[in-house]
């Protein structure tokens, strides 16, 4: 599992930036690598509009072999901020790692 670079979600399948983006929507955040995520400013921007609609969840089905990574319960726009503030620079440093393709 990989973590989305937009909200920190560790629910991705496929590394979103690897050698090509892998076109995968994040089921927490609902951007899309490829589409919606080209390079880091896409990264800032979408996470900014995210917050700004309250960071509601992207996809609300149920997925029983993936359940930990689920909706969590009682979802909220403080736990979305909380989890990309803890992951912040973990999420930066691997922007860097990656910075060829921004
Ligand atoms: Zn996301």
């Amino acid at each position: 599992m990989y973590k989305c670079l937009v909200c920190a979600w560790t629910g991705l399948e496929e590394n979103p930036i690897k050698d090509l983006f892998s076109f995968e929507v994040c089921g927490c955040c609902g951007c899309q690598y490829g589409y919606d995520i080209k390079n880091l400013r896409d990264v800032i921007t979408y996470r900014e509009g995210w917050l700004l609609n309250s960071a509601p969840w992207f996809d609300n089905e149920i997925n029983l072999e993936k359940q930990e990574n689920n909706r969590p319960e009682k979802w909220s726009i403080e736990k979305a901020k909380a989890r990309i503030k803890d992951h912040l620079s973990s999420m930066k440093f691997k922007i860097n790692d990656k910075k060829d393709i921004y």
